[in-house]
């Protein structure tokens, strides 16, 4: 392992990761919920495809994604949120089928069908009314910095900013996402250090 594994800013030292294996393995997870945003955060978005994406001629996934949601669903309820306009819930599926993702998601919710649209509080609220998940007890993670990331941070949501294409941080979005990914062979890691946060973050009886 790394002495130090991060990026942008985000760092945790090597004794942290281990605490956090021990916290994981005592199943004391503060955790319930990772919710991924749909567009270049799970499949791609071809510019030059328009309608419902699960009728679009060509659909991929993002590069490392499919393994990423086969772990962290063996230990989160994964949902999608989408602020896809032409499709709900049932086309998502569609299309999350034709790359093989659709098993993973216990729930897809768009803003079709939730009435609001992020980067809304009242979407992400829908989402978590959705899952019965308080805000602290669940993650986002997106490719949007302003509709994912801030969004989700407003309505006190854990944050990973996916920016694989290794964006700059906008003005004002310092404190917003609590770990930066530029690949998903790093969610594990950004994963483990927010619990391990969520967990000291807990209130502690006397
Ligand atoms: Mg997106």
């Amino acid at each position: 392992m790394n002495e130090r594994i991060g990026y942008a800013g985000v760092y945790y030292a090597a004794q942290d990761m281990h605490h956090l294996g021990d916290v994981r393995a005592r199943g004391r997870s503060m955790i319930r919920t990772i919710v991924f945003d749909w567009g270049d955060t799970v499949m791609r978005v071809f510019p030059e495809f328009s309608g419902p994406m699960a009728h679009w001629p060509k659909v991929e996934a993002v590069p490392g994604v499919e393994h990423a949601l086969r772990t962290a669903s063996q230990r989160y309820l994964l949902v999608l949120a989408s602020n896809a306009a032409d499709s709900g819930p049932d086309l998502v599926r569609d299309a999350l089928e034709r790359v093989g993702l659709e098993r993973y998601f216990g729930e897809v919710v768009t803003a079709r069908d939730l009435g609001a649209a992020k980067p809304d509080p009242r979407f992400f609220k829908a989402v978590l009314r959705t899952v019965g998940c308080q805000p602290q007890e669940a993650i986002m993670v997106g490719d949007h910095f302003e509709t994912d990331i801030a969004g989700a941070k407003e309505v006190g949501l854990w944050t990973i900013w996916f920016n694989p294409n290794g964006k700059a941080l906008p003005a004002h979005g310092e404190g917003k996402a609590d770990a930066i990914i530029p690949s998903y062979k790093e969610l594990d890691n950004a994963l483990m250090m927010i619990e391990s946060r969520a967990h000291m973050a807990r209130p502690t009886t006397l």
